[in-house]
């Protein structure tokens, strides 16, 4: 079976590496027409950068809603009955971050579930709490 040069059409006998006529390397694909081969080489002054492509490498972004909501439950389980301060804003930030961690496809969902279980509770126990207290002054 006959070769033929990629870069020239010449003719090439089977085994042989060069193109006799450009000097070419012959490659083992079929015969194809003349291409100008310019495209391949570089440009002068033109520097070949590796291209950042713009993706995270370091998993996913965590909400930010369920770290906010996540902190004020923690937090208002130091302050006690005054919690509610804390507790209230914590489990609307927590829902909004559970939300809107899916929304986003971010991380956070746990620490949001969390953080909403925390502030319920502490929502009750201050309640409860307040109402002991209120309760007792009546009595
Ligand atoms: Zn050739």
């Amino acid at each position: 079976m006959a070769k033929f040069c990629q870069y020239c059409g010449n003719e090439v006998a089977e085994g042989t590496l060069y193109c006799e006529k450009c000097g070419s390397p012959i490659q083992d694909a079929p015969a194809q027409p003349v291409q100008n081969n310019q495209t391949v080489q570089n440009i002068p002054g033109q520097v070949n950068q590796p291209v950042y492509q713009n993706v995270a490498v370091t998993g996913k972004k965590t909400n930010g809603f369920a770290i906010t909501g996540f902190v004020l439950s923690i937090l208002s389980i130091f302050l006690c009955c005054a919690g509610l301060v804390l507790a209230i804003p914590g489990l609307i930030f927590s829902i909004i971050g559970l939300k809107d961690a899916s929304n986003k496809g971010e991380d956070g969902k746990g620490l949001a579930i969390a953080g909403i279980v925390v502030s319920g509770i502490m929502l009750v126990v201050s309640v409860l709490y307040i109402a002991i207290y209120v309760f007792a002054a009546f009595v």
